[in-house]
């Protein structure tokens, strides 16, 4: 059978390149120049969480220097905060709930 022949032959080309492309993956996982000569080479930074600007890497909190970048983040970090208390004290309330009732029952 030629026409089994040929479809073998295309998927051995298949495996091939698809190995090929695996080794030209394996450089870095952004696809971005890693030495600092090169045109498109992007320092290593990170965003301000509320505008998105380019900052510091260290800079903690990640925001900028803007006044109402700094608002809104104590705004987001009070909501969290919240969150994390409620998320804590919901399941609390349920099992004092339970607790009350096995011992209304018993
Ligand atoms: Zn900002």
């Amino acid at each position: 059978m030629a026409n089994k022949q040929k479809l073998a032959d295309q998927i051995r080309s298949n495996v091939e390149m698809a190995k090929e492309g695996d080794k030209k993956r394996k450089g870095g996982k952004t696809g971005l120049p890693k030495s600092a000569s090169s045109n498109a080479y992007v320092a290593p930074h990170r965003h301000c969480s509320v505008c998105n600007c380019p900052i510091a890497l260290k800079r903690d909190p990640p925001i900028c220097g803007e006044v109402k970048c700094l608002d809104e983040y104590e705004t987001r970090e009070r909501q969290r905060k919240r969150w994390n208390m409620l998320l804590y004290i919901a399941p609390a309330i349920m099992v004092g709930a339970l607790v009350l009732q096995l011992m209304a029952g018993a």
